[in-house]
């Protein structure tokens, strides 16, 4: 261990790194169950981005018109273009009612329908009778502040189930050994030390990688530090391929204006003053998949009817909309519009474009939150002591495409799930496992590389260049040229990791250190996703591939497991395989959903 930096060690039955609503979740879990655990995160606790979360948490609630979980299951099947799994999706939707009754018990403050139930909006791709229709008001709501208020009550009751927290660290690398998980290294923001965490478990909650795109929905939080843990541990990312575009992000500011805009009667239109989507979607128009209405926004505005001098973005109007609907159900996004685009939304239409906004992709595991890997070809096969929840998990519920207000659900069901599953394996108090001798070490290594790197590159001309490639040639639409110009590309951006300058190597928060860290960690996943793109030939949910247009389920219905092996500056090392998509369900209730056509 390097003597240079002062180690603090820590012993804990559970270790969540991440504190966002999947972390939070997986933390009052484990506690509840008796297990001494620890939270590290490197922003306060509600600061997280699920924060951001506007319209809703979907579950069949029922309680606006007719539901069964059973239709929200055939919805996230056909949203995710089939590539989800279908035992981890009946797994969702069967929870899903019991674990937003237990937010409404824990505190959420929900929005009420007259007669004092949990208001729930319409949102795309939520129908009723398995697919046929009507649209299903599914996705519960706290005004357009849904995950403010999950966050607040959930961090408030892992405090009741005395985790303790470990605010503002900053977590560098897991500690392997013989391929188990046997803690964390963590960097105190505050003071430069560096902690040692041993544990039986650990499960990484560290969220999506938006910023490795120029322009996304997402904090800047938002490096997917613990995918990039997963990958220098030798272990795989799946489905990396799969980025969601959300169809309105204020244009020129990135700004998600949430989909429960729409949900609540607002519809785009094009410079003609057009309502498109009836064209594309004629029965879900506006509020069909989001993967379906970013493309045909991208299509409008690519055949000239764009709005605005240069036909370059689309507008959405909730100016038809009563002002008391706006005012009670909509009242971010009322501010949002003044501050990021000067539009008073009840008079005028708002200028949105799709933005990039949620990965598909993550850490691979089962639906007990178990991280999974392809250990002598066996494609379930577990990594002991290693879970992931939330976004930075790919269980995989939402497959090559996300339906809105199902992320939040993930959150609290999986982080739910990742809980018991520790609860069983792990007997509350027991030894911690040895860490291995020079536990830890790889992680200094690679502080000091970057702590003292002096070459002619700054991280931020690298990190532009990276999202400006990952906008321009892994986008909406893809074509052999742009992805394999972008592999090109990325390989180069990361081989100029190897020439960075850190300028400020304090080690504490905010330094140029830090974000040098993350940088890294976003360029492998770049490079992970850019490849793993190009190896798809195909077009299923987010991944449009204009020279092999359609979806092909004879030789693509299957997961990409990709390997990084580029470590060390040299770049461009991806390996992939692939694992068969689960074509089983858990119970008799449901049987498997056939893949046929997707339209909406
Ligand atoms: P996050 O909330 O991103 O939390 C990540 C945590 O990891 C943080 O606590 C962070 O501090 C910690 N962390 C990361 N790296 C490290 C590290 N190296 N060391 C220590 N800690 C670390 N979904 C819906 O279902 N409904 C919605 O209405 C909705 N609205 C959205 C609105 C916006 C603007 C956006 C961008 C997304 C929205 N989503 C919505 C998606 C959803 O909010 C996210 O997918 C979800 O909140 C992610 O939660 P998480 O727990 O996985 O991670």
């Amino acid at each position: 261990m390097s003597p240079a930096y002062q180690i603090v060690d820590h012993a804990y039955d559970v270790v969540v790194v991440g504190a966002g609503g999947s972390g939070l979740r997986a933390t009052m879990g484990a506690a509840e169950q008796g297990l001494r655990t620890a939270c590290i995160t490197k922003v306060f606790p509600t600061r997280s981005h699920t924060v951001a979360a506007q319209g809703g948490i979907a579950a069949s609630l029922g309680n606006m018109g007719p539901d069964h979980w059973t239709w929200h299951m055939y919805d996230t099947v056909k949203g995710s273009d089939w590539l989800g799994d279908q035992d981890a999706i009946e797994y969702l939707c069967r929870e899903a009612p019991a674990a937003v009754y237990e937010l409404e018990h824990a505190g959420v403050p929900f929005s009420r329908t007259p007669e004092g139930r949990i208001y729930q909006r319409a949102f795309g791709g939520m129908m009723q009778n398995m697919g046929a229709g009507p649209p299903a008001q599914r996705t519960c709501a706290a005004a357009d502040r849904t995950g403010h208020a999950m966050l607040h009550a959930l961090y408030q009751q892992s405090l009741r189930f005395k985790s303790e927290f470990f605010i503002e660290y900053f977590a560098l690398d897991l500690i392997m050994e013989g391929g188990e998980c046997r803690g964390v290294i963590a960097l105190c923001l505050e003071d430069g030390s560096v902690h040692r965490f041993r544990s039986h478990a650990v499960v990484l909650a560290t969220g999506g990688y938006g910023r490795a795109y120029y322009t996304a929905t997402s904090a800047h939080t938002c490096t997917g530090d613990g995918n990039a843990m997963a990958l220098r541990a030798g272990l795989p990312l799946q489905d990396m391929e799969f980025v969601q575009f959300h169809p309105t992000g204020i244009y020129g500011a990135g700004v998600l204006i949430t989909e429960g805009a729409r949900g609540e009667g607002g519809y785009l239109t094009n410079s003609e003053g057009e309502r498109f989507m009836e064209r594309y979607a004629p029965s879900a128009k506006d509020l069909a998949s989001r993967d379906v209405v970013s493309r045909s926004m991208a299509m409008e505005i690519r055949e000239g009817r764009g709005v605005g001098k240069d036909k370059d973005h689309i507008h959405l109007h909730l100016n038809h909309l009563e002002a008391s609907v706006l005012a009670e159900r909509l009242p971010g996004i009322t501010e949002t519009g003044k501050v990021f685009a000067g539009v008073d939304l009840t008079r005028q239409p708002l200028p949105v474009l799709p933005t990039v906004h949620y990965n598909m992709g993550g850490i691979p595991t089962n639906y007990h939150g178990e991280a999974v890997t392809l250990k002598d070809g066996d494609p379930d096969s577990v990594v002991p002591g290693l879970f992931a929840v939330g976004e930075a998990a790919c269980v995989s519920v939402h497959g090559a495409n996300r339906l809105g207000s199902n992320s939040l659900i993930d959150l609290v069901v999986f982080g739910r799930a990742a809980g018991l599953r520790l609860g069983e394996l792990i007997k509350p108090g027991t030894a911690q496992p040895t860490p291995p001798k020079a536990a830890g070490e790889l992680a200094l290594e690679r502080l000091d590389r970057f702590r003292f790197a002096s070459g002619g590159s700054p991280t931020a001309a690298i990190r532009e260049r990276m999202q400006r490639t990952m906008q321009s040639d892994c986008a909406v639409f893809r074509t052999e040229a742009t992805l394999s110009e972008g592999v090109a590309k990325i390989d180069s951006v990361y081989r100029e990791m190897e020439d960075i300058r850190t300028t400020d190597r304090s080690l504490i928060w905010n330094t140029d250190l830090i974000e040098t860290l993350e940088l890294d960690n976003l360029l492998a996943q770049a490079v992970v996703t850019m490849h793993s793109a190009a190896n798809r030939k195909e077009s299923r949910g987010g991944h449009m591939h204009e020279d092999y247009p359609e979806r092909d389920d004879a030789n693509w219905m299957k997961h990409t497991i990709a390997w990084f092996e580029g470590w060390g500056g040299k770049g461009g090392g991806v390996r992939i395989d692939y694992r068969p998509v689960h074509d089983y369900t858990l119970s008799d209730e449901i049987e498997y959903i056939k893949p046929k056509a997707r339209v909406y």
